[in-house]
């Protein structure tokens, strides 16, 4: 078969994505769901989940590749006036586990830094600054590469170079490869730092060329990575990375407007007793000063207090400089872009309109997913109901192709006469439905044994009536069964999750308070968390005081054993919604 390419930039809609393979949208959903995705038809994908749904839809013939961005993130992206000052590169390590990313960090600034972590919270990344020759460096860090993976679906790119940590005596791992193509993706310079070359096992040309397979050629081998083999724990060769960082600053010339409002990201955020809401913010272009208004997401304040990454008071603070600051009425989200507003009345107005905005767009995307079921299965246009039509004489051929248009499909199906004649069934007519699904209609006419044979060959449907209305039966039943399943879904009961015991592979035991309605075995229960389903689950089982028992009632405390799918994860706090779905027939 032809290969087909489909070409992603950033993300695609569901819709769009079946469009492009000639599927209908449902058996795409249906995958999704498979996959533990609850998505909607105008739901976005990206290239990753695109990717492993072709492959699992045996789609070998097709390629999804990704376009890469040729914009460039959106702080970078605006205009830049002429006289924009260069400001330092803001820098990402990443790698895999154990590759010594901290190590490096830690040494890179001398232990000198005191950040405190945000423990427990994994979508927040650390910012550091080092002085290098003069220079200011911001580094980015984060305990898994998840908050980076999040911030790009905010759209927000924030890093200009990722150095890749690689130790010399294990090679491109799976996170390594991973940070590979968040660099890539967020068209960010790669910088490689082959470490633990003090190791008496480190094989620096082995590192290399397992490099090379992941697409990373470097300089020294005629390509245009640039590799730095340090050692984080000695300090071997950190400066020489440092002069790199540098060197890639200067070619991507970054710069950024000091006089215009300030603006940028929330990389962390959470409350603190006492203090409110404490905010790491990374400034990305404009000054921000104590005292000044801003905006993130729903959320405003006047920046109270500014202290720079290493806990010092600051009272200003310039571009790619991370500071935390308190002074939101409430915590923004990680990932919020941030601006600065000139007054308090001009901040409240922004945040409230913001509010508004993301209320309408989560009415308009966040379809249940019985809702959007329903969509789908009206959306499942383009099915045709292709035949030939063999009768008697001219008169009944007439009749039957005007009573098979005169049925009332609602759009859903279209007919498509194949071909038609007077006479019995031909070899031609076998021939004629080879091919495509078409059914072939004799009325009133014969089907010659020979043809009968060469018909169940080839697995073509010949059916022979001598009443129209039967004959019009039939096609009516054969057009239903080509129109996607009605799906209903009727709620049964709500859970709240007070204890999550064991998740293994496909199973997870959580146990938790009926608030209403009741749980049987066999019912299917979809994970609500903050108010937004994330994934659906079957209830395998329903325990209650360590003993299985047919059902659980409203204000019983129950356990229950529930089968998932791959990465489903339960969380104390999470809703069960319970419901059983009937997939019908639809009629016509
Ligand atoms: P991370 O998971 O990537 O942050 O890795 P760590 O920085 O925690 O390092 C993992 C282990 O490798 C630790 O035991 C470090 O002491 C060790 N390590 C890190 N860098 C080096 C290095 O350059 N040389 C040697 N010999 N060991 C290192």
């Amino acid at each position: 078969m032809e290969e087909k390419i489909i070409t992603i930039s950033g993300s695609i809609t569901v819709d769009e994505l079946a469009k492009s393979l000639n599927l209908p949208v449902t058996t795409l959903i249906g995958e999704l769901f498979k996959n533990g995705i609850v998505a909607t038809i105008n739901q976005h994908i990206d290239h990753e989940t695109a990717t492993i749904i072709v492959e699992e839809l045996g789609l070998t013939h097709v390629k999804i590749e990704k376009k890469s961005r040729d914009q460039k993130p959106s702080s970078k992206k605006r205009e830049l006036s002429d006289h924009a000052t260069s400001r330092p590169p803001i820098v990402a390590v990443m790698g895999h586990v154990d590759h010594g990313k901290t190590t490096l960090l830690d040494t890179l600034l001398s232990k000198k830094t005191a950040a405190g972590e945000a423990g427990g919270i994994t979508q927040h990344i650390s910012a550091y600054q080092v002085e290098h020759a003069k220079r200011l460096i911001t580094f980015l860090d984060t305990p898994g590469h998840e908050a980076f993976a999040a911030l790009r679906q905010h759209s927000a790119v924030l890093t200009d170079i990722v150095i890749i940590v690689v130790a010399a005596d294990d090679g491109v791992k799976p996170q390594t490869v991973e940070a590979i193509k968040f660099a890539e993706s967020a068209n960010a310079k790669i910088i490689v730092a082959i470490n633990k070359i003090d190791k008496p096992a480190a094989d620096i040309p082995r590192t290399m060329a397992s490099l090379v397979e992941h697409g990373l050629n470097p300089e020294e081998w005629n390509g245009d990575t640039i590799v730095v083999p340090v050692s984080g724990k000695t300090g071997e060769n950190l400066e020489k990375l440092l002069d790199m960082v540098l060197l890639a600053a200067d070619i991507e010339d970054l710069r950024a407007d000091n006089d215009v409002p300030a603006e940028g990201l929330v990389i962390e955020s959470h409350m603190e007793i006492g203090k409110g809401s404490v905010v790491k913010l990374l400034v990305e272009q404009g000054i921000l000063k104590v005292g000044d208004f801003i905006v993130a997401g729903r959320t405003y304040g006047k920046v109270r207090t500014m202290l720079d990454f290493r806990g010092k008071p600051k009272g200003k603070a310039t571009p790619s400089t991370p500071v935390t600051i308190t002074g939101f009425k409430e915590l923004p989200k990680f990932g919020d872009h941030f601006d600065q507003a000139s007054d308090e009345k001009t901040a409240r107005k922004l945040a409230a309109q913001a509010a508004i905005d993301l209320e309408k767009e989560a009415a308009s995307t966040n379809v249940t997913s019985s809702d959007l079921l329903k969509l789908i299965s009206q959306k499942h246009d383009s099915a045709t109901f292709n035949v030939i039509i063999k009768a008697d004489v001219i008169g009944s051929l007439t009749s039957v192709i005007d009573s098979l248009k005169m049925i009332d499909t609602k759009g859903e199906v279209a007919l498509s006469v194949v071909g038609s004649g007077i006479g019995n069934i031909s070899e031609n007519d076998i021939h004629l439905a080879a091919g495509t699904p078409t059914i072939i209609y004799g009325f009133n006419v014969d089907l010659p044994p020979a043809i009968k044979r060469l018909a169940a060959r080839d697995r073509i449907e010949v059916k022979m009536f001598e009443v129209i209305y039967e004959l019009l039966d039939d096609a009516k039943s054969s057009m239903e069964d080509l129109l996607a399943p009605e799906v209903t879904e009727t709620e049964t009961g709500e859970l709240v999750v007070r204890g999550v015991f064991r998740t293994v592979r496909e199973e997870i035991i959580a146990g938790g308070e009926m608030l209403k309605g009741k749980v049987t075995q066999g019912t299917l229960a979809r994970i609500v968390r903050k108010k937004e389903p994330i994934a659906e689950v079957e209830v395998s089982s329903v325990q209650r005081e360590k003993i299985e028992t047919k059902e659980a009632v409203e204000g019983e405390m129950c356990g229950l054993s529930l089968k998932t799918q791959k990465k489903v994860t339960i969380e104390v706090g999470d809703h069960l919604i319970f419901f059983n779905r009937e997939i019908k027939r639809k009629k016509l």
